[in-house]
Parts: C-alpha cells; sequence; structure tokens
C-alpha cells in the first residue's frame, strides 16, 4: 500500500498546477517543498520594512492572465484579484522621447507614431495580426508537443500563405522584425525590451518571437499583478490544491527518488524519511537536478547523459527591492504611470549590453528592467511610499566586467557596487530617485539559488530560452515532452517545454501525461492479470 497516489517534488507554479490536475482526477496528493513557504519564484515577503510586500522574484503575469491552462482552474474563486496599472510599459529613449505600450491601442500607436510618421498605423497591423492568432497560439504553446489541436486552429487561423510568413517571422532577430515593419525606434523599443526578459540577444532569433509574443500579450491582456503581491497567486493555487484534498510539505527536500524495475516508486526526503508513491512522482525540478542527482546516471540511458552535458542554462540574475518614500520622479510622462519601466538608451544600447553577456562581461550599463508595484497596487506598502525593483541579466560565469572591476564573485562588496550600478541607470532618468530610497534588499545571483534551488547560478528560466533547446530540443533532443526515461516520473518545471513564465503549462503537461500512462498501466495490468487467471485455470 502506498503512501500517496503521487508526489509533486516544488511548490513553485508548475508543481502546484500539477497538483492540482492531479487533485481534480480524484488522485491523493502531497507536494513537498525544499523552502519553508511554497510558490518557488512566485512568493513576496516583507524584504525591506513591515508592512512594504516585495515580489522576491516574479512579480507581472501577462501569461498567469492569459495561459487556457491558468485560466481553466479560476483562480478568482480561490481569492486571486488581478490589478493592472495605469499604463503596461515605458521605455524612455536616449534623446527625451518614450516609447509607451498602453492596454488602449490608440495610446500605443500615438507613442509609435511620435517616433516615425506611418508608424501608429503601423502598430495597429502589427497587433491585429497578433490578435488573429493569440488564442491558437496561446493553446499550441501551452500544449505537449505535438500541437495537434492548437496547431490545427493556427493554420486555419493563418491560412497557408499566413502560416509561410508566420513562421519566417518567428525566425527573425528582434531587430530586424522591427526594421522590417517599423520606421522609427519606439517599437524597436519595445519589442526588444520584451525580448530581454529573456536570455536571447536582439540580434539573434527567436528574440523576434520573445518580443513580438511579450509585448502583443501586454497590448491585449497589460502586465497584471496579483492584489496583496505574487504570493497571493500561489496562496489561491495552495487553497485550491487543499480544497481537494491536496497538501502541502514545506521545508522538505527531496534528495532521491527511488527507482524499482525502472519504475519511480517513491522518494527519500534529507532526513532519510521515505514516502511511497503509487501513480506517480512529478518533478519541478530543473533537468540536470532531477536527473543527476535524484535520479542518477545509474537509472538512465547513456544517451540521455551524455545529452545532458550539453544542457545549458540561460543567464544569470541580479535583483534589487527598494522601499521608497514616494514615486520615482521620471523625467518622461509615460514611465510615471507605467507598471513595468525598461531603460537601456537606445537599441544599438540593448546590443552592447547583450554584446557584453556573450562575451561573459558584466555589463558596464546593463538593461534594467523595472517593476513599480504600487502602480497597480497601492496595497503594497503605506500610502505615499511605494515598493519598486529592477533585475537585470548576468553572465552565468563572469569572466569580466565591461564597466569596472567586478570579479563575478558576488561577495558583499561586489553586490553593493554593481546595485549601485544599477542604481545609477535609473538615477539618469529621474534625478533624485536615490534620495527615495528608505531600504533595499539585494539578490545577487548565489542568494537567488539559496531561496530555489532551481536559479542555479540565478537563471531565472530553466534553461536558455534559445532555439537549440526549444520544443523537442527542450530539456535535451527527444519528444519534447513530460515523460522521462523512468516510468511514472515525469518532468513538470520549466526545464521543459515550453520553459520559463508563469503559465503552468510545464506542470499541466506532466499531470496529463502522469494520467494517460496510469490509465494505460492499469489497462496492461488487468490485460496481464486476467491473462494469468485464465492460464491458471487451464493448468
Ligand atoms: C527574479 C525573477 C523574475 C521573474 N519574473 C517573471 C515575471 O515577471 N513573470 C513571469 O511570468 N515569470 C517570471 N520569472 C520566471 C518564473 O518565475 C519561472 O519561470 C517560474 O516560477 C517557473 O516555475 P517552476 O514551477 O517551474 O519553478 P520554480 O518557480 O522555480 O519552483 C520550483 C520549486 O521547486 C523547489 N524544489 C527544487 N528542488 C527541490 C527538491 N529537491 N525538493 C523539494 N523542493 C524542491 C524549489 O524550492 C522551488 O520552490 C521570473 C523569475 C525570477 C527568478
Amino acid at each position: 500500500m502506498s503512501d500517496v497516489d503521487a508526489v509533486v517534488i516544488g511548490a513553485g507554479p508548475n508543481g502546484l498546477v500539477a497538483a492540482n490536475l492531479l487533485a481534480d482526477a480524484g488522485w491523493s496528493v502531497l507536494v513537498l517543498e525544499a523552502q519553508p513557504d511554497p510558490g518557488g519564484a512566485v512568493r513576496s515577503a516583507e524584504l525591506t520594512h513591515p508592512g512594504y510586500i516585495h515580489d522576491v522574484f516574479s512579480a507581472f503575469y501577462p501569461l498567469g492572465l492569459a495561459s487556457p491552462v491558468m485560466r481553466a482552474l479560476d483562480l478568482g474563486s480561490y481569492g486571486l484579484r488581478w490589478r493592472h496599472a495605469p499604463l503596461v510599459l515605458a521605455h524612455p529613449h536616449a534623446d527625451g522621447r518614450c516609447a509607451a505600450l498602453s492596454t488602449d491601442v490608440d495610446e500605443t500607436a500615438k507613442s509609435l507614431e511620435s517616433f516615425a510618421a506611418g508608424d501608429g498605423g503601423a502598430w495597429r497591423e502589427f497587433y491585429a495580426d497578433f490578435e488573429r492568432v493569440s488564442d491558437a497560439l496561446l493553446v499550441s504553446m501551452t500544449s505537449p508537443i505535438p500541437p495537434v489541436k492548437g496547431g490545427a486552429r493556427l493554420a486555419l487561423a493563418l491560412g497557408p500563405r499566413g502560416l509561410l510568413d508566420f513562421t519566417r517571422q518567428s525566425l527573425l532577430s528582434v531587430r530586424r522584425l522591427a526594421e522590417e515593419n517599423f520606421g522609427g525606434e519606439g517599437a524597436a523599443l519595445l519589442l526588444a525590451g520584451n525580448a530581454m526578459h529573456s536570455d536571447v540577444g536582439p540580434d539573434t532569433p527567436p528574440s523576434g518571437f520573445l518580443g513580438w509574443m511579450l509585448t502583443c500579450l501586454g497590448q491585449q491582456y497589460g502586465f497584471p499583478v496579483p492584489e496583496g503581491g505574487a504570493g497571493q497567486l500561489t496562496a489561491a493555487l495552495v487553497r485550491r490544491l487543499e480544497s481537494r484534498g491536496g497538501r502541502v510539505r514545506c521545508s522538505a527536500n527531496v534528495t532521491r527518488i527511488e527507482v524499482r524495475d525502472r519504475r519511480a516508486v517513491g522518494v527519500v526526503l534529507h532526513t532519510g524519511e521515505s514516502i511511497s508513491v503509487g501513480r506517480g512522482v512529478l518533478a519541478d525540478v530543473g533537468a540536470p537536478a532531477l536527473y543527476r542527482t535524484l535520479v542518477g546516471e545509474e537509472h538512465l540511458p547513456s544517451s540521455l547523459v551524455a545529452d545532458l552535458t550539453r544542457f545549458q542554462y540561460d543567464a544569470a540574475t541580479f535583483k534589487i527591492d527598494w522601499a521608497l518614500s514616494g514615486p520615482i520622479p521620471w523625467r518622461t510622462e509615460p514611465a510615471t504611470r507605467a507598471g513595468t519601466v525598461h531603460l537601456c538608451d537606445s537599441m544599438d544600447a540593448i546590443t552592447e549590453y547583450a554584446a557584453d553577456l556573450a562575451q561573459d562581461k558584466i555589463p558596464a550599463h546593463p538593461f534594467v528592467l523595472t517593476g513599480q508595484m504600487n502602480k497597480a497596487d497601492p496595497t503594497r506598502s503605506p500610502a505615499g511610499t511605494e515598493t519598486v525593483w529592477a533585475y537585470t541579466h548576468v553572465p552565468l560565469r563572469p569572466r569580466g566586467d565591461a564597466g569596472g572591476t567586478l570579479r563575478g564573485r558576488w561577495d558583499d562588496a561586489e553586490t553593493q557596487v554593481f546595485a549601485d550600478r544599477i542604481e545609477s541607470e535609473i538615477e539618469a532618468h529621474a534625478p533624485g530617485f536615490r534620495s527615495l530610497i528608505t531600504g533595499r534588499h539585494l539578490l545577487a545571483p548565489p542568494a537567488l539559488e539559496a531561496r530555489n534551488a532551481n536559479l542555479v547560478g540565478g537563471a531565472l528560466g530553466g534553461g536558455t530560452m534559445a532555439f537549440s533547446q526549444q520544443v523537442v530540443f527542450r530539456p535535451v533532443p527527444g519528444l519534447g515532452r513530460a515523460e522521462t526515461p523512468v516510468r511514472g516520473l515525469f518532468l513538470a518545471s520549466a526545464s521543459a517545454h515550453p520553459g520559463g513564465g508563469v503559465h503552468g503549462a510545464c506542470g499541466a503537461n506532466a499531470a496529463r501525461a502522469a494520467i494517460a500512462a496510469d490509465r494505460l498501466h492499469r489497462i496492461v495490468g488487468g490485460v496481464r492479470d486476467r491473462v494469468r487467471r485464465g492460464a491458471r485455470a487451464e493448468s
């Protein structure tokens, strides 16, 4: 008799989505989480002062709102409330103009028109193309490979010629995508800035696809935030799970998956405690850690072990949270209303930043992704004050510093110096910003990993978003599905297709694969029993 039907290792959004779907199917589910709190990279905490709620990792959830997987969970019924800033995104240019993305297409078009005559109309057409396919695209992207239903809907929506154009556009770099469609730099900044949420440079595909997708999602859905902090998204997932009998146990680090006859039969915790499972183990764990540490290479085909040596994590991340005594005094008006502000002075400056990263150099002028949380949600801090964060990418293994003398050791001194560098970028666009800081909390790459083992070296996406590790190549060349070579074990984390972001698809795909495999296992077991009984009766 097993302790539970399924164990989910890791209470990140993918683990919690997987657990919810298994519980919906009537399975008894236990989620084991290494950290003291659930949520993975979706957590909030009072990092600076009491009463100031900061999102420790992720903060904006266009995919959380738009993903068919998350929508189907109806988290609104479990306490989740989405809030929107007056403006989605602002990207100030060095020349004083500012590109703005709004959920009102007229406002976005007006902003882009100010960069080049005709770009407003071009944006309307560009976005209309996205809107035509966005539902089918989201279904395709969040379905297991091959995405038969979503793919068919997409092909139908596009038609043969449209499909060719769409495929070609998806293969572009974001610089080329902007050049082909717009005359001015405003649209390029919006598209490239959004592509820079990933680890793919602006001159490399699929940055065009990534920038297009996120910018147009922002136009359609905004960049919503959960009222009360990112942790409220996690709380809703946990509440839903518990309402169906599922359980989450924190401070429970899984150190081994028990494999017998090539089947996962249980897990072992850091305390030595064993938990047996009857139907499956779903791992919201990075692929290398799952296979090398939890399963062990002796249980894996040598081809997989070899493929893992080529697994590529995405760039590392450096994050700052601030408590401010008032709103940031931006020079440009749109930035004063935007939830998200991207800072990097021009398209060429974005390329220079990406070039530093490509050479494993700590960037001299980091691309700064800033979140002004109170614009959407005033509950984040006392009236009149603000909580703001910023992050940028840094190399996973720095070999130098394009801006000075940092070595990438990320000790306290280096961490403070790099935080000052990020603050200088904001101060240049908002003189007086520094004088508002009443509290500051820094997370250099090692600190990120210490708070969530999946953020290996500070990588936030569970693996690169480069073409070489997408779809059938994620996490390693194969089917790109949640099934693993160990029966009853499923990869449920962002290391699986479709990768990073809070959309729940990796978890949902793993849960569906587990349910389908269990059904098959039972049918085969039933047939085998009948054959055995028949053979006994004959003898
Ligand atoms: C700084 C930062 C900013 C981001 N911003 C955004 C954003 O604004 N919007 C967005 O959509 N995405 C954002 N992301 C990405 C997004 O948060 C992740 O892609 C997403 O959380 C991945 O979900 P997951 O469930 O796969 O893994 P995670 O959220 O990383 O959760 C994995 C969980 O598994 C646990 N775990 C790992 N190993 C074990 C073990 N052996 N035993 C027990 N537990 C274990 C970990 O402790 C962790 O809680 C951001 C990420 C970071 C780090």
